[in-house]
């Protein structure tokens, strides 16, 4: 089997398991995402926890976070790179507390199709603003990031009733010029 099919494979199972619909992969518009082949620790989020990123993705996330910093703005680290196992774990969970299937869709991606599968994209908060709350698009930083992330390769991947059918995330950006 090619690297590809087994990836296939691997996924099929996990959304299995999870009861996610045979034809979600035709039937969201997201595109498949493969984790890379390289990946570098990042300075620790948020909560402490080591984060990884890829090499272009994590410098280039750097020095935004610098340019940031310089103007007066807090940003930090929430999210980075997430592998497949995990996103099928983090929706095991949210079933597990009751949620549908179908409404955890919605906010996440199914095992495969999360950005954060590829190393480039990340979640971003700044203080005084709740993590991953809609309340991020009110902030200074968003609007700094609004106007200056192209500058660094980085771009919203979710805004306002984006094609993709998911929630306004305004705190997730992706590097693009890998
Ligand atoms: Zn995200």
């Amino acid at each position: 089997m090619s690297n590809n099919d087994e990836t296939q494979s691997s996924l099929k199972q996990l959304h299995q398991g999870l009861g996610i619909p045979a034809d979600y992969s035709t039937s969201c518009a997201l595109p498949l995402c493969l984790e890379p082949a390289a990946l570098v620790d990042t300075e620790l989020d948020f909560y402490q926890r080591q984060q990884r990123l890829t090499p272009a993705a994590f410098s280039a996330w750097s020095e935004m976070r610098d340019a940031a910093t310089s103007q007066g703005i807090s940003l930090f680290l929430i999210s980075a790179f997430r592998g497949y196992q995990y996103q099928h774990d983090l929706i095991a969970a949210k079933l597990e507390k009751g949620q549908t299937i179908e409404a955890i869709l919605r906010v996440n991606a199914a095992p495969g199709y999360s950005e954060h599968h590829s190393g480039r994209a990340v979640d971003l908060g700044t203080l005084g603003c709740d993590a991953l709350s809609e309340k991020f698009g009110e902030t200074k930083a968003y609007q700094w990031l609004v106007e200056h992330s192209g500058s660094y390769g980085f771009s919203l991947t979710y805004p306002r009733d984006n094609p993709f059918g998911i929630d306004f995330e305004p705190w997730h950006w992706c590097y693009t010029q890998e």
